[in-house]
């Protein structure tokens, strides 16, 4: 087997041919981290974000363009919820952090906020450690970090995260702040919304944890992460603290799987290129050459869903019926798969998906045997 460096160059340049010559590599950040993680079996999903391939660009080269992206007006509105959540040194944003996770601590006066500009992402990456650093050694005060950036290894290859903030509280501990523009009504968000905020400060937790680790003492990074959104229809913050054990871990097994993204590389065909300069029907050759797995849930996290779901449909297959449903079909994976079964045409009747789907069939038919009769005309 060759050297490790040998084979990461190596796979350098097949993901790199992948992306097709001349094309940048699209850095991967948190939200496509975090999505990645909420469908970890997709193979396809997999290697274009391990290869940095665009997937807006290509769904819109395939002809079906993603609708993905902030509108300009909630991008401007959630920018001046930010800029107010942080005004005067980040003073409310402290007291939240106080109230809602560290409540024993000194209330924060005085707080730090370090100026983290540097030269490029390594630049600030480096700059954003030593202010953690130095905010850990000195504890005992509130200091809080604006827009640090963090580095995480993906594949053999940095991906720059920038979470909108980060706390080091008075015992040296670390916080990652989210600020979301959807409102806090009653104390409760949008479950769905709080659950796509988890699963994005879930990666700045594990970015955050490899930087502690370089530490000694390492710091302890927290798992409650400080999500932080306007208070009911005002624009006042308000905040509630999230735990994000759950899709810490998960988001964690899902990179350690995405080190094996030679493996699926290695399996594609000789000459597979993903470039948008290519003619669509080649395209969509080389997309289909990598397995998917199409779910409903792909609509909200990924630029290719209607690419994939117009091909889930067109071969009849159970996942874009949802999860749930894929997983009671057992073995059957096409839509007419489960249509023979359930009309005795195939299948084994040992098989209990298949031996329910027949007992559903049978009651269907003794429902609409019933119905006609109740329907049929005196004669
Ligand atoms: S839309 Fe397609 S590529 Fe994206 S995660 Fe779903 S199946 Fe995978």
């Amino acid at each position: 087997m060759p050297p490790p460096r040998t084979r990461e160059k190596a796979l350098r340049h097949r993901l790199a041919e992948l992306r097709g010559p001349e094309v940048q590599a699209k850095a991967l950040d948190a939200r496509a981290l975090a999505a990645l993680a909420a469908n970890p079996g997709c193979r396809r999903r997999a290697i274009l974000d391990g290869a940095g391939v665009n997937k807006a660009v290509l769904a819109d080269a395939l002809g079906s363009p993603s609708v993905f992206g902030q509108s300009q007006f909630a991008f401007v509105r959630g920018n001046a919820f930010e800029a107010k959540v942080k005004a005067d040194g980040g003073t409310e944003l402290l007291r939240l952090a106080h109230e809602k996770l560290d409540r024993a601590a000194e209330p924060p006066a005085d707080a730090r906020v370090p100026d983290l500009t540097a030269q490029g992402p390594q630049g600030r990456t480096a700059r954003t450690e030593l202010a953690l650093r130095e905010a850990t050694e000195a504890p005992g005060t509130w200091t809080l970090l604006d827009h640090p950036m963090l580095a995480l290894d993906v594949a053999g290859s940095p991906a720059f995260l920038e979470p909108d903030a980060v706390v080091v509280h008075p015992d040296g501990s670390w916080t990652v702040v989210e600020i979301k523009s959807f409102p806090m009504l009653d104390g409760a968000a949008d479950p769905a919304k709080v659950g796509a905020a988890a699963r994005q400060s879930a990666v700045y937790v594990l970015a955050l944890e490899r930087v502690a680790a370089r530490l000694d003492p390492a710091p302890r990074v927290r798992h409650r992460i400080l999500l932080v959104c306007p208070k009911d229809f005002s624009n006042l913050p308000t905040a509630s603290a999230v735990d994000v054990r759950k899709q810490r871990a998960v988001t964690a097994r899902q990179l350690d799987r995405l080190t094996r993204i030679e493996e699926i590389a290695d399996t594609l065909p000789e000459g597979t290129c993903f470039s948008p300069e290519l003619p669509a029907e080649r395209l969509a050759e080389a997309v289909e050459s990598v397995p998917a797995t199409y779910a409903p849930e792909c609509l909200s996290a990924c630029e290719l869903a209607f690419h994939c779901r117009d091909r889930s449909r067109a071969q009849g297959a159970v996942t874009r019926l949802g999860r749930p449903v894929r997983a009671e079909l057992g073995g059957l994976t096409t839509v007419e798969d489960v249509l023979a079964a359930a009309r005795g045409e195939a299948g084994d009747p040992d098989d209990p998906a298949v031996a329910a789907l027949r007992r559903a069939a049978a009651l269907r038919a003794e429902a609409l045997e019933a119905a006609a009769l109740e329907v049929a005309p005196c004669p």
